[in-house]
């Protein structure tokens, strides 16, 4: 590369173009950052996430704990590889988080939850940190791959978010796989939903539909999957998805496509993607928050994630845990939940994956 911006120095003809006002604007509005990871080959890093809830030892098989971190595993080296070809972070998060929503283990794409009227409605988003784009996909009940649709909302749409019909109808426009909603069913997340009708006739009986929804166990409304990267042009993007809460009503939206609550991005701080009981994330809009304060306190995002979840969450009583990885590759991965599905590699370093607190 040098040898030839050499030679074409070299032509005198092109002298006076080099003191052209076009080539000086070039200059001062070129991404010196941008090149200069490049040519120091910048740290890549990903971390990613499968949900928090009340995932404790005795609640899982050995087999089952296998299983999970096997997914991680697999999803996490999907995601990293591409990094390492030198891919933008974008497709190493669509990447790792696509095997995740194919994986019938998470609360998202073909393992997703159920609504109260036994359907499946699924949100996505992701955003670039670089550009500060996004794109959400919220209520989508037809749409193979959620993650997918956001991406094509973010790269190929004027809007930020679509949901319902019309976000199906561009899905298709776009060429994405679509599936009959019976595709995302599975016995299990069954189960959890005529577990969760009981509990909910039961509590009803005697109090509020708002206080039976509240008094659910938390098991029944987590799962959600996620990723961050930083690629080697020194770039952050964030991306999540998920199947919602189990037995939600109503057409409700969580905080996984919400820009600033379950998903954030920027350059200038940190990349976040959340899991939890969503109304809290959007009330804290958990995401951007955790940013705002690398950006405006200049604390770490150790000290910024650990804070809104371990400190201001947890006082709420909202439950769940973020990813948040920084421009220099460092991760942190909080939750104040019994357990966070998660797992994570920088560089050469070896993987982490991890489910509860002591790993
Ligand atoms: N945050 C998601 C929601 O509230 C659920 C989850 O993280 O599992 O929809």
């Amino acid at each position: 590369m040098r040898l030839l911006s050499l030679n074409f120095l070299s032509r005198t003809w092109l002298l006076p173009l080099l003191f052209s006002p076009l080539v000086f604007w070039g200059v001062a509005n070129a991404t010196p950052e941008a090149s200069l990871s490049k040519e120091r080959n910048a740290p890549i890093a990903i971390a990613i996430h499968g949900g928090a809830g009340t995932i404790t030892k005795a609640n899982l098989t050995p087999a089952q704990d296998a299983a999970y971190r096997a997914k991680l595993n697999e999803a996490l080296q999907a995601g990293y590889a591409l990094l390492d070809q030198g891919k933008d972070g974008q497709y190493a998060v669509i990447a790792a988080i696509q095997i995740l929503e194919e994986s019938p283990l998470f609360n998202a794409g073909r393992g997703s939850v159920y609504t109260f009227d036994e359907e499946h409605e699924l949100d996505a988003s992701i955003m670039d940190g670089a550009t500060l784009n996004a794109g959400a996909a919220a209520g989508v009940k037809t749409v193979k791959s959620p993650i997918s649709l956001a991406n094509e909302v973010m790269s190929n749409s004027v809007h930020v978010m679509l949901s319902g019909s019309g976000a199906e109808t561009f899905a298709k426009q776009q060429g994405l796989a679509m599936v009959e909603n019976s595709y995302f069913n599975t016995e299990r997340r069954l189960k959890s939903l005529h577990k969760a009708k009981k509990s909910l006739v039961k509590t009803q009986a005697s109090y509020s539909e708002k206080y039976a929804f509240e008094q659910l166990d938390v098991s029944y409304k987590y799962g959600t999957v996620g990723a961050v990267a930083l690629d080697k042009f020194g770039n952050l993007t964030a991306g999540t998805s998920t199947g919602g809460m189990t037995a939600k009503r109503y057409g409700r939206i969580g905080d996984a496509p919400i820009i600033g609550a379950g998903t954030w991005a920027d350059n200038a701080s940190c990349a976040v993607s959340a899991t939890g009981h969503g109304e809290y994330f959007i009330r804290y809009h958990v995401a951007a928050d955790i940013c705002s304060r690398v950006k405006y306190q200049g604390v770490s995002i150790a000290e910024a994630a650990d804070y809104v979840i371990n400190t201001e969450l947890k006082n709420a009583g909202g439950s769940g845990g973020v990813i948040v990885i920084d421009r220099q590759g460092n991760i942190t991965m909080p939750f104040n939940s019994a357990g966070m599905y998660r797992a994570s590699k920088r560089d050469s370093e070896n993987t982490y994956v991890a489910i509860f607190k002591d790993q």
